[in-house]
C-alpha cells in the first residue's frame, strides 16, 4: 500500500480508521479483493469494570501488539472503540478460513492484562467476522456488512467465527430493501391497519378487535410484520411507526363512534410503555379523535417486557384511570418471571399460538393449558386464545374454558370497511 500518510490511533499506535478505508480504497483500485478480517471485543467493559480503565487500555495495547505481527501479509488497525481490523491480500477461501481460526485460537487464550494494583491474566471474547472486499464496496458498505454480521454474529457466529458469504449479503440487501420501504411508508404514512375480530365465548359474539399493521412496498410486493417490526424495533423507528399506528386506530375509533365492538387493541412494545411521552401521546390521540378510552387496549408482548417492573405497573395504573387496559400478547413464548408477570395490572392474557398448537398435540399439552387456564383464572385474567384455525382447535379452547378466541377459523384481519360489513353481517345472524 502506497506512500500515503498513515495515520496511527494514539493508545495502540495501529493505523486509525481513516487509514483502513483508504488502503481498502487503494487495494480495489489494483482490482483485487482484499481479505479483511474485524474482531470486535465483547467484553471490554468487563476488564475495564473489574481492573479499572488503565487495565482495559493495557488490553488493548497487547492485543493490538499481538495483532500487528499476527501475519507478515496483514496490516492492523484499530477503527472503533473495541474494533480492530486486519487487511490481507485476496487469497483463496481455505487460507482465509486457516487466518480467522488462527486468530480465534489466540482469543480462546488468556491476555496479559497490566492494572494498578499489579498484573493478571483476563480473557478478552472476540467475535470475529471476515470477508473479501468486493471490488464496488464503498466504506460505507463496508462499516454496513460489519454490523449486519455483528446483529447475526449470535445465531450464525456460534464457532466464533463468521464468514461473510454471498448468501448473508443477498440477506443484507434484502434488509435494506425493507427498511428503505419501512422509511418512506414512515415519512409518507402509508402503512394500512388491518382489524381482526376476536369472539367472547361466553356472550358468544365479537367483543374486540386486534389492529394489524399491513406494509405493501413500492413494488407491490407484501411485506409482513414478522419480518419489519423486529428489524424496526432494532433500529428504532418502532416508536414512529407507534405513533402512526395509534393515531389511525384512534381515527377509525373516532369515525366509527357505534362500531359495535367494545374495545380494539393495538401492538406496543414494553420499551414503549417506559417512554416518557407515552401517555401524553395516547391522551393527546383520544382526545383529538374524541375516543374514550375504555375503547382502546395495549397488547405488550411478553418478550418486551422483561424489566422495570414497577415502572411498566405504575405507567399501566395511571392509564387505567382513564379505562385503558392492558392485554400481554404471545404469552408462553418468553422467558420472563411468571410470577412478575402475575404483578402485572393485566387485563387480558393472550395464548400464542404455539400453546395451542401444544394443546392439541398430547394429553399432557391438554392438561398444562388447564392448569395454564386455571392459574390466570384465579387471578381474574380474562384469556384469548390466539391462532385458532380450525373447528377441533376452537371445540378445545372452549372445552378449557379460554374466554375468547381469535383467529383464521372466525376471520382473518380485515380492512377497517370489511371488519364493519363482517359486524353487521354477524349481527344480523344473531
Ligand atoms: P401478534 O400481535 O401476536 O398478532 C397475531 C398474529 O397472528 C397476526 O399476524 C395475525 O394475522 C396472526 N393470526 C391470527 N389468526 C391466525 C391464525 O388462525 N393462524 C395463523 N397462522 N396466524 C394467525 P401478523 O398480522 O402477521 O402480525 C405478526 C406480528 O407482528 C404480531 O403478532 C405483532 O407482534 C406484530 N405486529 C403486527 N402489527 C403490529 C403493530 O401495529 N405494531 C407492532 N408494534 N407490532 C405489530
Ligand atoms: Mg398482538
Ligand atoms: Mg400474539
Amino acid at each position: 500500500m502506497g506512500n500515503r500518510k498513515a495515520a496511527y490511533d494514539s493508545l495502540t499506535r495501529l493505523r486509525d480508521r481513516k487509514t483502513f478505508f483508504e488502503d481498502v480504497r487503494e487495494y480495489q483500485a489494483t482490482g483485487g479483493q482484499a481479505h479483511i478480517i474485524m474482531v470486535q471485543l465483547t467484553r471490554l467493559i468487563n476488564v475495564n469494570r473489574q481492573y479499572g480503565v488503565g487495565a482495559g487500555d493495557g488490553l488493548l495495547k497487547e492485543i493490538a501488539g499481538y495483532l500487528a505481527q499476527a501475519h507478515p501479509d496483514y496490516r492492523a488497525y484499530r477503527i472503533a472503540n473495541s474494533r480492530f481490523m486486519l487487511l490481507g491480500p485476496q487469497c483463496r477461501q481455505r487460507q482465509a478460513e486457516g487466518m480467522a481460526a488462527l486468530l480465534h485460537k489466540r482469543f480462546e487464550q488468556d491476555w496479559r492484562v497490566v492494572h494498578d494494583e499489579g498484573s493478571c491474566e483476563a480473557k478478552a471474547k472476540a467475535h470475529l467476522v471476515h470477508f473479501f472486499a468486493q471490488p464496488g464496496d464503498s466504506a460505507n458498505d463496508l462499516l454496513d456488512k460489519m454490523n449486519y454480521a455483528m446483529t447475526v454474529f449470535p445465531v450464525r457466529g456460534r464457532s466464533g467465527v463468521l464468514f461473510f458469504d454471498g448468501e448473508m449479503c443477498d440477506a443484507l440487501t434484502h434488509k435494506q430493501y425493507v427498511m428503505g420501504e419501512v422509511r418512506f411508508a414512515v415519512e409518507q404514512k402509508t402503512f394500512q391497519m388491518y382489524y381482526q375480530p376476536i369472539i367472547d365465548c361466553r356472550e358468544n359474539g365479537f367483543v374486540s378487535a386486534e389492529s394489524l399493521i399491513r406494509l405493501v412496498g413500492r413494488d407491490g410486493t407484501f411485506i409482513s410484520p414478522n419480518e419489519f417490526i423486529p428489524m424496526a424495533e432494532e433500529s428504532g423507528l418502532i416508536d414512529d411507526i407507534s405513533w402512526i399506528v395509534l393515531e389511525k386506530v384512534c381515527e377509525f375509533l373516532g369515525e366509527h363512534p357505534a362500531l359495535p365492538i367494545k374495545t380494539i387493541s393495538v401492538n406496543m412494545t414494553g420499551q414503549q410503555v417506559l417512554n416518557p411521552v407515552f401517555e401524553e401521546r395516547i391522551s393527546e390521540n383520544l382526545a383529538r379523535y374524541h375516543v374514550a378510552g375504555e375503547r382502546l387496549r395495549i397488547e405488550i408482548t411478553e418478550r418486551t417486557v422483561t424489566e422495570n417492573f414497577d415502572k411498566v405497573k405504575q405507567v399501566m395504573e395511571r392509564l387505567g384511570e382513564k379505562g385503558i387496559r392492558f392485554y400481554l400478547d404471545d404469552f408462553g413464548t418468553g422467558y420472563s418471571n411468571l410470577s412478575s408477570m402475575l404483578s402485572l395490572p393485566f387485563e387480558v392474557i393472550k395464548f400464542d399460538q404455539s400453546l395451542m398448537r401444544i394443546m392439541m398435540e398430547s394429553e399432557k399439552g391438554l392438561l398444562t393449558i388447564d392448569l395454564l387456564a386455571q392459574i390466570m383464572h384465579v387471578n381474574d385474567y380474562i384469556i384469548v386464545a390466539e391462532g385458532i384455525e380450525t373447528r377441533q382447535q376452537d371445540m378445545a379452547a372452549r372445552e378449557r374454558k379460554l374466554d375468547r378466541i381469535q383467529g383464521y377459523y372466525y376471520s382473518r384481519p380485515l380492512p377497517g370497511g370489511e371488519l364493519i360489513r363482517f359486524l353487521e353481517q354477524e349481527a344480523r345472524r344473531e
